[in-house]
């Protein structure tokens, strides 16, 4: 049997983070560097918002540049990363029959501005997995549960979304958060390292500074598959524990299985 591998939430922020150099972009190097090498990624992408559960299971899947008005660079960078068809049909199986296979969409910008930097040389293969608009948070948290045995497979569950998220009140002055999205942040972390997921499930008990902060589930819910296939065991440490632009905050977890010798 393999060594259980980790699940990772990374809050991705700007597209910009996979070229620039800027403390975002570094923490994700730093953490490839101490990660093991997954044999392959199921990536739980906030950009793949859809009706009902898809999967992509091509051997190479098309890189999407599904965001506008970057400088052309972003645009020029590639990460070829291959696909796992035997991984698509693993998850499916796990999942269930209600999961449709969909080479329509590819890996975009969720997933590779963030894997760019942890694992640059793009050869581990990815599979994505899309956020159905459908689910309430107890569905999302629960496919991501139903997804755990991977971790036993050599497999890593990457969420990419972001907790605070909302476009309509990003400040460009500000290089942290309002009151509102720090609050939530907090609250989230705070659930986080207490595991106490219902809180999380719950999130709309923190009022005001949540409806501010998830005024759509996309970005939020990637956070709910990792949860899901996290384990109470499971040692827990951030990254990026900060916001920006007034309305994003950055903050990422990575669950780390106890170490037993
Ligand atoms: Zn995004």
């Amino acid at each position: 049997m393999k060594k259980r591998l980790p699940v990772l939430f990374v809050g991705h922020g700007s597209p910009m983070n996979a070229i620039e150099n800027n403390e975002y972009s570094r923490a994700w190097s730093a953490l490839g560097d101490k990660l093991e090498k997954p044999s392959a990624i199921l990536s739980v992408s906030a950009h793949w918002f859809t009706r009902g559960t898809k999967l992509n299971d091509s051997p190479t899947p098309n890189m999407i540049y599904d965001m506008y008005g970057f400088p052309e660079e972003l645009y020029q960078l590639k990460y070829p990363a291959p696909g796992s068809p035997e991984l698509a049909y693993k998850a499916k199986a796990l999942i269930g029959d209600f999961v449709t296979i969909d080479n329509n969409w590819g890996i975009d910008h969720g997933t590779w501005s963030v894997l760019n930097r942890v694992f640059p040389k793009a050869d581990v293969p990815i599979v994505q997995l899309s956020v159905n608009a459908a689910l309430t948070p107890e569905e999302h948290y629960a496919i991501g549960q139903k997804l755990q045995p991977l971790r036993d497979e050599g497999v890593l569950i990457f969420g990419s979304g972001n907790i605070v998220h909302n476009l309509s009140r990003v400040d460009w002055r500000m290089n942290d958060g309002q009151p509102w999205a720090q609050d939530f942040d907090h609250y989230i972390s705070n659930a986080i390292f207490a595991k106490d997921h219902e809180s999380v499930l719950h999130y709309e008990l923190a009022g005001q500074p949540a409806e501010l902060s998830v005024p759509s589930v996309d970005h939020f819910a990637p956070l709910l598959y990792v949860l899901g296939a996290s384990n109470s065991d499971d040692e827990i440490s951030s990254l990026n524990d900060s916001c920006t632009l007034g309305s994003m905050c950055m903050a990422s977890y990575l669950f780390t299985p106890k170490q037993t010798s």
